[in-house]
């Protein structure tokens, strides 16, 4: 039990995670003060809101450490590398996330967590793993970046048998003391290295979900990485390496066969050598990549003693999210699919590799990746491209190296309107028979507020081309 009265704790960011924080702390009895980068016209409505209440504000700094801090909480964004942070560690002061936040003040029996990372899939196997547990008469919710926050999870009045949390390797890189019941990295591609600084840096944070883990450290059979962070983990004894595949499953693996998602892991007969789960029909879009996703939830619900048949039923229950390779409109013979969540390499090359032939719709902000690898291995598919956003000049030098032939229309844009022209220009290449995909591979805050609004736009312009014949 932490003492928190009086404590000096200062709060990096006025934010999603920043505000609530410090006003959980400051209810504590903490003595909190909130540090800003930013002093916007929204920063100024928020900080005077919390003033109001009697926590300290002060914007346009983020840089300094407030004199007398004893503990910096800080927004799961902020690099590792700022001055704020440099400064805390001089002091010898302690840094936490959110998520180390949550972990620490969570109340005694509090429900375990099945923790999930990677980096794509993680929202789609959290989400499956909490319609599992829900099947299976458990009191659970879904949390991190859609539906509950963490910190209400484990601070509201539910009382949660379990949770599935998903994280982020910001939020492990800011979480020293987790300690999941299980946990599974679902894939490692490069990612977000610019905050990480490098590969090696970001596999080393996803490698966090694993310390201390109770029963299970799931990873992925055809990512070698993933293996690589259970070995190198520091686990409670006892606690098995659980491996998926989309192949047939090795004794301490879950795997499918005949188009049966089956479970060699776990298995209590002695008698049987394999449990049968559900079928690949039962998954939602059942994808390859979105399989793989319903083998790390069913893998760690096993883990957790989930039956056979309530796995079954919550993958059955379970439906995608919007703009995750949803299918919007068929015009014309041609199908139009928002894969708008593809905001990164690796996601896109995931839905790439789902059709044939593709006019791809691409660009927005690209995070330091690079395309060749992307380019080179879809490049057969490729009817045509249309690029949008800031960093397209990337994928189009890609484009040039490896796939020459492809026709491909350079929008050159970044205001919003540019979705539309981009739909106009797609439609234009498509032939009876194409998919046009939106799959950006980079982020979208060049263009748009987030992806769920580029989505948005999309699906608006392929509606109104299907309506008008004009998008
Ligand atoms: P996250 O929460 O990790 O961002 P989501 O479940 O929201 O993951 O999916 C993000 C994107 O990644 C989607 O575009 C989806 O098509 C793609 N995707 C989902 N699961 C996988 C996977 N296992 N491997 C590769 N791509 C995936």
């Amino acid at each position: 039990e932490l003492d928190w009265q009086g404590k000096q704790v200062t709060v990096a960011g006025l934010g999603v995670s920043g505000i609530p924080a410090a006003r959980v702390l400051h209810g504590l009895g903490a003595v909190v003060t909130v540090v800003n980068d930013g002093d916007d016209e929204r920063s100024r409505a928020q900080a005077a809101e919390l003033e109001a209440e009697g926590i300290g504000v002060r914007l346009g700094d983020g840089a300094t450490l407030p004199p007398g801090t004893e503990l910096i909480v800080t927004a799961p964004g902020w690099k590792p590398d700022k001055p704020l942070f440099q400064a805390a560690e001089a002091a010898g002061v302690e840094i936490w996330g959110d998520v180390e936040l949550a972990w620490r003040l969570r109340g005694p029996g509090a429900a375990p967590w099945l923790a999930v990372t990677g980096t794509n899939g993680k929202t789609t196997t959290v989400r499956m793993l909490a319609s599992i547990l829900r099947a299976a008469g458990l009191k659970t919710a879904a949390v991190g970046n859609i539906g509950v926050s963490l910190l209400d999870a484990v601070l509201g009045d539910e009382d949660y048998d379990v949770l599935a949390v998903e994280l982020s390797s910001y939020q492990l890189h800011w979480a020293p003391s987790l300690r999941a019941h299980s946990a599974a990295v679902l894939n490692l591609a490069p990612d977000h290295l610019d905050w990480h600084g490098s590969m090696e840096a970001y596999a080393a944070d996803k490698g966090r979900i694993y310390e201390g883990n109770q029963v299970a450290c799931v990873y992925n059979t055809a990512d070698k990485a993933t293996e690589d962070l259970v070995r190198e983990a520091d686990v409670e004894e006892g606690c098995r390496a659980i491996g998926f595949t989309l192949g047939t499953p090795g004794p301490s693996e879950l795997g499918v066969v005949e188009g049966i998602l089956v479970d060699r892991a776990f298995v209590a007969n002695r008698q049987k050598n394999a449990q049968e789960l559900a079928e690949v029909s039962d998954v939602q879009p059942p994808a390859p990549h979105n399989i793989a996703n319903a083998l790390a939830a069913a893998a760690l619900a096993r883990a957790f003693g989930v039956e056979p048949k309530a796995v079954r039923d919550g993958l059955r229950a379970f439906r995608p999210d919007p703009h995750r390779i949803e299918l919007v409109e068929e015009i014309e013979g041609v199908v139009y699919v928002d894969d708008s969540k593809a905001t990164n390499t690796h996601a896109a090359e995931a839905s790439l590799a789902a059709y044939d032939p593709i006019v791809w719709i691409a660009g927005g902000l690209a995070k330091g990746a690079t395309f060749d690898e992307l380019v080179s291995r879809s490049a057969k598919r490729l009817r045509g491209v249309v690029l949008i956003g800031r960093d397209r000049e990337l994928i189009r030098e890609a484009l040039a190296r490896h796939a020459p032939e492809v026709p491909v229309v350079d929008l050159d844009r970044t205001d919003t309107g540019a979705m539309s022209a981009a739909v106009r220009e797609a439609a234009s290449l498509a032939r009876p028979g194409d998919t046009v995909l939106l799959a950006p591979a980079c982020a979208s805050m060049d263009m748009f507020t987030n992806y769920n609004k580029r989505g948005e736009a999309f699906a608006d312009a392929v509606r109104s081309l299907a309506r008008t014949g004009r998008a």
